[in-house]
């Protein structure tokens, strides 16, 4: 047996003992859901699998096939969305739906380069489906291989230059392998759990022998990235304004780009002078400013938001707003930083 043969044997035989029973996985000698396996590695992206579950639940029981979510207004899928972020993904997520519904009759394609064609699906995304859902032999490399693979093979240029290289070397791995599918859960499951970013466990891991990082004793110290810039901050003001019954304002967000046909608690534009947020939502209501201001990450700036507050009267005219209350907001797609500010501004009446 050769090398990588012998390498593909030991972390299958490894997966086959400690694979992770996940929602979307399927059991161990048993054909997975093309569907499922499409869902969760949208979901994925970006986010953990922890915080993945509940939402892929979720959407599984209310929609248990593609065609059932194809069908399902936009609303509603950004409101079972909301709260795992990067909404783009639950836009393009509907959106390949309806495509695979209508161009592939309800079956996914199984190749990558049908796979990516449809919206949301990027080359990591198409090898992760082609390979776990229909074990064919593409190489998805998403963070967890690129440690395994920078530590394996000692890889000291920096991320993210040293891409194609891990990349040419995973394949060189995963190359001539009947199981696929296993062999990309397992490599992935690998990272995830035992050469996990910090204090890797390479004593419990299959591949100790020939790991050249472990040889050298750097393993910790790899994956090495390029310092990443500092991101700008940019300022505003969010806005509640409540009425008598305890209801507050939302409104759809209007127009393109962040947040897109999502619900927000009224905002003035976030802009990069700290200034410019000094501006009221509505002059008539007399606004108070809340003690604490919310911070928010986002991928290409951070966010500081003020947080003012005001009654309403029954004068008040909420236009295209409107005024729910705290156990309505499951009907809405409202994104975190949104439920932040809700509850820190129900918090700052109880305390
Ligand atoms: S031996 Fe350690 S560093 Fe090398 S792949 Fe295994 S867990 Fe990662």
């Amino acid at each position: 047996m050769n090398k990588k043969a012998h390498l593909q044997k030991q972390l299958l035989a490894w997966f086959d003992a400690h694979r992770r029973v996940m929602p979307w996985r399927a059991a161990k000698g048993k054909t997975p859901d093309p569907y499922h396996v499409w869902l969760s590695e949208i979901m994925l992206q970006q986010t953990t699998v922890a915080a993945v579950g509940p939402y892929f639940l979720k959407f599984v029981k209310k929609w248990p096939t593609v065609e059932k979510l194809a069908a399902a207004g936009l609303d509603d899928v950004l409101a079972a969305w909301a709260g795992l972020g990067y909404y783009a993904r639950a836009r393009n997520l509907h959106k390949c739906a309806g495509a695979v519904v209508k161009e592939f009759g309800g079956k996914f394609p199984d190749t990558e380069e049908d796979l990516i064609k449809l919206p949301g699906i990027g080359p990591y995304t198409a090898a992760a489906i082609s390979s776990i859902a229909f074990n064919r032999p593409a190489v998805a490399v998403d963070g967890n291989v690129e440690r395994v693979v920078s530590r394996f093979f000692a890889i000291e240029e920096p991320l993210p230059q040293s891409k194609d290289n891990i990349r040419a070397q995973a394949a060189r791995l995963a190359k001539d392998n009947p199981r696929s599918s296993d062999f990309t859960q397992g490599f992935m499951e690998l990272g995830a759990t035992v050469c996990t970013p910090k204090k890797p466990k390479c004593a419990s891991c299959p591949w100790q022998k020939s790991c050249a990082a472990h040889r050298l004793g750097i393993a910790e110290d790899l994956p090495r990235k390029a310092r990443k810039k500092q991101k700008p901050v940019r300022y505003g003001r969010v806005f509640w304004i409540e009425n008598k019954s305890g209801e507050f304002l939302i409104e759809k967000r209007a127009g393109k780009g962040l947040y897109e046909g999502l619900y927000q608690l009224p905002t003035t534009d976030w802009t990069n002078d700290a200034k410019a947020r000094r501006k009221n939502h509505d002059k008539r209501l007399r606004f108070k400013r809340l003690g604490a201001d919310v911070r928010h990450s986002f991928t290409h700036f951070d966010l500081l938001l003020e947080i003012w507050t005001a009654r309403a009267g029954a004068a008040f005219k909420p236009g295209k707003a409107r005024f729910v209350s705290a156990g309505d907001l499951e009907n809405y797609a409202l994104p975190s930083l949104m439920r932040k500010v809700v509850k820190m501004c129900l918090h700052s009446k109880t305390a």
